[in-house]
């Protein structure tokens, strides 16, 4: 089976889908592998280190032509679909749900197409789990982008001209990037603090040095360990537990999603009114619609002395490793999903199942 890593063409996008280490990995286990010239350029990754680990480079048609399964990051565009035949593989985030377009076009070429970000959420597929392995590098990149925002550093200093108080760090969403973002903080010496709507979630925070301000969740629901949206008295209650932390805040950053939904506003703009001049807002959650109210996707809004930065740049900003972590992704899902360098077909399986979302031209999952 040849194996087609092509160069991603979406705006800013620097992370290529196979690393040449990762490339070598499944060489070894009896696949081909042919990559675009320059794909993984941005990423570091020479064109001669790929063929050092044994990968024909090619141009981007030959690529779309002699592969078999065609690797994206991002979803396959209007041009690439121009390049696909019938019976070709295509794996990338599709975000089907919303992409319903896209599904319709990769079906009528007759192709399959396998989505990454449908991964579920099990134990035996975290291996897989693209959004897991992206989300970790988003949160430490977000404090990392906070840091350099701020007007202040993160930790206690005393020196001969006086003492400098650690800076107070408030994280909302204690997900995979939260987590993350925790760690990142408190390496750092910031006094960090958390929310999540899920209490399970305080163990983790506290684990990781951080205060975690408990909400009172009661009759809030929550499916197989992911929020769901909250009532608007959850909101109020979040407010009034948080207002505290909010208003000293030098860095905030915001997680919150909610699977499949808009993203939940949690900072409103009357309550960034009452920051602290020159605090930082890092919302991941922008392209979802942003956890803060007055946040706009990749812009920089300065509300009343504080800078509100919506962004999703994170994972790409460090390429390097978001292309070797997406890559042992990759790796991990096709061995799953093979057996002695074909495809196994098993639809009963959960993995298989979930993330299948076109074959040979017909819509699996809407
Ligand atoms: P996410 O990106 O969907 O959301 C981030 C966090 O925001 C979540 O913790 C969520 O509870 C929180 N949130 C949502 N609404 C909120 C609100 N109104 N107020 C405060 N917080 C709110 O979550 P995620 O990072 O994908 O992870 C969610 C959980 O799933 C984690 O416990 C993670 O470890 C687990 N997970 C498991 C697997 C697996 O088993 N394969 C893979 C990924 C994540």
């Amino acid at each position: 089976m040849k194996i087609g890593i092509l160069k991603e063409t979406q705006k800013g996008e620097k992370r290529v889908s196979l690393s040449p280490n990762i490339s070598k990995q499944l060489i070894a286990k009896g696949f081909e592998i042919i990559v675009e010239e320059g794909a993984g350029e941005a990423s570091s990754y020479k064109n001669s280190d790929y063929k050092d680990a044994g990968v024909l480079v090619e141009k981007r048609g030959v690529v779309f032509k002699d592969a078999h399964v065609l690797l994206k990051v991002n979803p396959f565009d209007e041009e690439d679909l121009k390049l696909v035949d019938k019976g070709q593989v295509l794996i990338s985030q599709l975000y089907h749900k919303s992409n319903p377009k896209l599904i319709e076009a990769i079906a009528s070429k007759g192709a399959t197409a396998f989505s990454l970000d449908a991964m579920p959420r099990i134990s035996r597929a975290q291996d897989m789990d693209v959004l897991s392995s992206q989300n970790n590098l988003a949160g430490y990149k977000a404090v990392i982008l906070g840091a350099y925002e701020m007007t202040k550093i993160f930790p206690l200093m005393m020196t001969a001209a006086g003492t400098i108080t650690p800076s107070k760090v408030l994280i909302y969403g204690v997900g995979v990037a939260g987590l993350q973002a925790i760690a990142t903080a408190k390496r750092l010496g910031a006094v960090v603090e958390a929310t999540d709507i899920r209490t399970e979630t305080k163990e983790q925070a506290e684990s990781l040095g951080a205060k975690f301000i408990s909400v009172d969740n009661e009759g809030e629901e929550s499916e197989g360990g992911y929020a769901k949206e909250a009532s608007d008295d959850y909101a109020l209650k979040q407010k009034e537990a948080v207002n505290k932390s909010l208003f000293q805040a030098d860095l905030v950053v915001t997680t919150a999603n909610i699977p499949g939904r808009k993203a939940p506003i949690l900072i409103t703009e009357e309550q960034v009114l009452q920051m602290k001049n020159g605090a930082v807002i890092i919302d991941l959650a922008a392209a979802q619609g942003g956890n803060c109210e007055v946040s706009k996707l990749n812009k920089t809004v300065v509300k009343n002395g504080v800078k509100v930065i919506g962004t999703t740049i994170a994972p790409e900003s460090v390429s390097t490793n978001a292309s070797e972590l997406f890559a042992k992704n990759i790796y991990n899902f096709i061995i799953h999903l093979t057996e002695n360098g074909a495809f196994k077909w098993d639809l009963e399986e959960e993995i298989t199942d979930e993330t299948l979302i076109v074959k040979n031209g017909k819509i699996r999952k809407n």
